[in-house]
């Protein structure tokens, strides 16, 4: 698929890829969770893995498949596997491929809850080393002789440090980790993860992907690069003869059948009609993003403002190189009043925009970050994540942007 049929392919994916009975444009939400055999050999065959088929919705049904189908599709990746949040395709890929006494190197810029479960995995023998990921050569220095994997978000939340993405692929190639990159922040539409040698991504397929606030999602896509003859963790019984499948068997086995976060068939339906328009979405959320991030870089009311479409970013260069040619910088930014300015007052000022939680929505959302979804990681983690106090979130939407900047300027006087 050339990337410049993107907008086609994802109006006419569910229709084309998955090939629904009667001429349905869309897959059937199928509830079923069981299925019929007429001959048990069948069913066996199933069970075994050595034949195509569903055999307990837990594990697998036509609706996640087809969904795996256009996910696995759109990022070039060989196989997909939804889950029941973006949260659980995380935890499910770590707990599948780790094991007591590895190492792993993991981006000190995390969502907040991703932190949470990454410190969590310290409790079961596994040594996590935080690093700060905007330049690779920290990466280079943590590695140890049990390192297993790298991971990090292609754009961070909430202050929109951009990885040293090229690098860090090179580095995990030359020293043969595994490389998993969270894309949440930048969808398929607007980064190749095969550019940067990323092998894993996961995804919150909440956020942009639905992108309508009204289900959750996530998904894990191998893109097939990745040489799992190399990785120590593959229990034997995973070991097909098709050698670029174990680990998504493996995740599928115990990380999705095992732990049991299944993306229900009909959040799988609303996922993919919420994909028909992503394209359209991210470039106009990344155009209004551009648009307020300058218009708020000019005010006299705001001290800093965090947005990897500004020149004053610090990785602005690689995220043009990075992100170029596809959908602008995405739809978050961050920033901190004057000091002098209520954080509180402003935000109960604004008309329009939502004092919300959750990003990628297709309405625009503030949020104080210290003290909501991170404020569990306490004042010494926030501080390494480089999250002050007053620092706010703006997740952009596709609202006319004009609009949005007078509710800003508004609630600014
Ligand atoms: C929201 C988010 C997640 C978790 O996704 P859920 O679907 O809310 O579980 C993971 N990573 C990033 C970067 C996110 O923004």
């Amino acid at each position: 698929m050339k990337k410049n049929q993107l907008a086609t392919t994802l109006v006419h994916a569910d229709r084309k890829l998955n090939s629904p009975q009667f001429g349905g444009v869309h897959e059937a939400s199928n509830n079923s969770v069981l299925f019929d055999f007429e001959d048990v050999a069948d069913l066996e065959a199933v069970f075994q893995g050595k034949k195509a088929g569903h055999v307990y919705s837990r594990s697998s049904s036509s609706s996640a498949a087809s969904l795996q189908n256009i996910l696995s599709e759109l990022d070039g990746g060989i196989a997909a596997t939804v889950f029941a949040t973006g949260m659980a395709a995380i935890s499910a890929t770590f707990y599948s491929l780790l094991r007591a006494g590895d190492h792993i190197i993991v981006s000190q810029y995390l969502f907040g809850n991703t932190r949470s479960f990454f410190d969590q995995l310290t409790h079961f023998s596994i040594d996590v080393s935080y690093v700060d990921v905007s330049d690779a050569s920290n990466v280079a220095n943590a590695i140890k002789d049990n390192t297993k994997i790298v991971f990090c978000e292609t754009i961070a939340n909430p202050n929109t440090q951009v990885a040293d993405l090229y690098k860090i692929g090179d580095y995990c190639v030359q020293h043969k980790l595994l490389f998993v990159l969270d894309n949440t922040m930048t969808p398929s539409v607007m980064f190749n993860a095969h550019s940067v040698k990323a092998n894993l991504l996961t995804t919150s397929l909440t956020k942009y992907v639905a992108g309508h606030g009204n289900v959750l999602g996530g998904a894990l896509i191998d893109l097939g690069n990745f040489d799992w003859r190399t990785y120590a963790n593959i229990d034997e019984f995973y070991k097909g003869a098709d050698s670029s499948m174990w680990g998504s068997i493996q995740i599928r086995k115990k990380g999705l059948r095992d732990m049991g976060a299944t993306l229900a068939p009909h959040s799988a339906h609303l996922v993919s009609v919420g994909l028909e328009t992503l394209s359209m979405r991210m470039q106009k959320t990344s155009e209004n993003a551009l648009t307020i991030a300058e218009f708020l870089s000019k005010n006299v009311y705001i001290r800093k403002v965090n947005y990897p479409g500004l020149l004053s970013h610090p990785q602005h260069a690689l995220a043009s190189q990075v992100f170029a040619g596809k959908a602008g910088y995405g739809g978050i930014l961050s920033f901190e009043l004057n000091p002098d300015v209520d954080m509180r007052g402003f935000l109960n000022k604004l008309n329009l925009i939502l004092r919300a939680t959750h990003l990628g929505d297709t309405r625009t959302l503030a949020l104080p970050v210290a003290s909501t979804i991170f404020y569990e990681n306490g004042p010494e983690k926030r501080a390494e994540m480089g999250i002050s106090d007053t620092l706010i979130r703006l997740s952009v939407g596709i609202e006319d942007v004009g609009d949005l900047i007078d509710d800003i300027a508004n609630a600014l006087h």
